[in-house]
């Protein structure tokens, strides 16, 4: 056993399964181990590193930000918050926004916002306000993140848990209709559900869920923490069927695979029920965060990286999708973001993943049978290619080992 894996055992809670790889530098779509052995990233930290290891322009920047001004709180102005801000809006075609660090706090801001608009502006009476999120839903884990969702162990032994969420089944727009009421603040969806199981909903589901929240007063909040920032194909997950939401959450890849950085946006009618001191977090807008994030969209922009992964993406997934095997259930996903149900009975998602690594790839199962697969958006056709070839082989392998047993 590796005694860097035994310490971090004994000393870290055991609130992750990692896979038993211990990780010291990374460049590109690659990290290296304490061996030197090198692996293709198909993780990317949940999509947060989707400008790849160690970007050489955000490596520069924050080598000279660091040296500057890193933490001021937002007790005061500074240079850096105004500019990444206006750029974040500009790019979403949102009005304001308010900064976080970690995606759950920027779901938790969602939050706030919708409930102070629904009593303030909508004029649903005060405590009565209802968030609606949908089943299979993953938007973090605070108490009340984890009161929206539906996975019994999100929430196994840590209640109680606050009142004011309804679930409706992912995609079902008949549920969604009859779950909203006179209290309804917002709908809040994943464009594309990714802890759920790259889980992609029925052509004209968020167009159709916009217009009816926008019929009904109720706003539509699009959580794109990992869908977001070019991982689908497209800036905004949103983008694919033309819909503006009235409140956006990013986060992951908006720090650069460098910090956490993450932030709620919305129209200005909304963002304006904050008031000061209402909602606040001391690293949250920092320089250093503001301008690793700022760099980390024109980045986006400058390398073109929502097309790359539109082309490469395709790519993968129709190359994926001619495998046969009775271990594939189903390929999916949009742009490099892509999953591969496994069929539970012939081989675990988990199993897949750890023969992948040793074969130098790195991904994670999630919900036991998906195996997830979304490289940095840096990925060259040719690390690709080498991937498919792994996949190909792995599965050939769990197929031949089913055959002999
Ligand atoms: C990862 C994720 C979150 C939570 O972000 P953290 O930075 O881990 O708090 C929320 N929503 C979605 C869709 C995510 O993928």
């Amino acid at each position: 056993m590796n005694s860097r894996i035994d310490l971090e055992s004994r000393y870290c809670a055991h609130n992750y399964h990692p896979l038993p790889v211990v990780l010291t530098r990374g460049e590109g779509a690659y990290v290296w181990d304490d061996d030197g052995k090198r692996y293709l990233d198909m993780m990317s930290a949940y999509s947060a590193v989707s400008h790849g290891h160690a970007h050489p322009r955000l490596v520069r920047l924050v080598q000279e930000q660091v040296a500057t001004l890193n933490i001021v709180s937002r007790a005061f102005h500074t240079d850096k918050l105004g500019p990444f801000l206006a750029r974040a809006c500009e790019l979403t075609g949102q009005d304001m926004a308010l900064p976080m660090n970690t995606g759950a706090e920027a779901v938790e801001t969602a939050i706030k916002a919708a409930r102070k608009w629904a009593y303030t502006v909508k004029g649903v009476p005060n405590d009565r306000a209802e968030i609606i999120a949908c089943n299979g839903n993953f938007h973090g884990r605070t108490i009340a993140i984890v009161a929206m969702s539906d996975e019994p162990q999100y929430q196994a032994g840590f209640g109680p848990f606050p009142p004011g969420f309804r679930r409706v089944d992912y995609g079902d727009l008949a549920a969604l209709e009859a779950a909203i009421n006179a209290n309804t603040a917002a709908f809040l969806v994943e464009p594309i559900q990714g802890e759920g199981g790259i889980i992609v909903p029925p052509d004209g589901y968020l167009a159709k869920a916009t217009a009816l929240c926008r019929e009904r007063d109720v706003l539509f909040i699009a959580d794109e923490i990992q869908t977001g920032l070019g991982r689908t194909g497209r800036l905004l997950a949103c983008e694919h069927e033309g819909v503006r939401p009235d409140g956006l959450i990013l986060g992951k890849a908006l720090g650069g695979g460098i910090l956490p950085v993450s932030m709620f946006l919305a129209r200005k009618d909304v963002m304006d029920v904050f008031r000061p001191g209402d909602h606040g977090s001391t690293f949250g807008g920092n320089p250093l965060a503001a301008a690793v994030g700022l760099e980390a969209l024109n980045i986006l922009v400058d390398e073109n990286l929502a097309l790359r992964s539109a082309e490469l993406g395709d790519y993968l997934i129709g190359t994926l999708r001619e495998l046969s095997s009775p271990l594939i259930r189903e390929v999916r996903g949009r742009g490099l973001f892509v999953g591969i149900e496994l069929d539970p009975e012939l081989g675990s998602a988990r199993a897949m993943c750890e023969a992948l690594m040793e074969r130098g790839l790195l991904s994670k199962e999630t919900h036991e049978t998906v195996v997830r697969l979304a490289p940095p958006l840096v990925v060259t056709r040719e690390q690709v290619d080498w991937a498919i070839r792994q996949i190909r082989e792995v599965i050939a392998q769990m197929d031949e080992l089913r055959l002999a047993s």
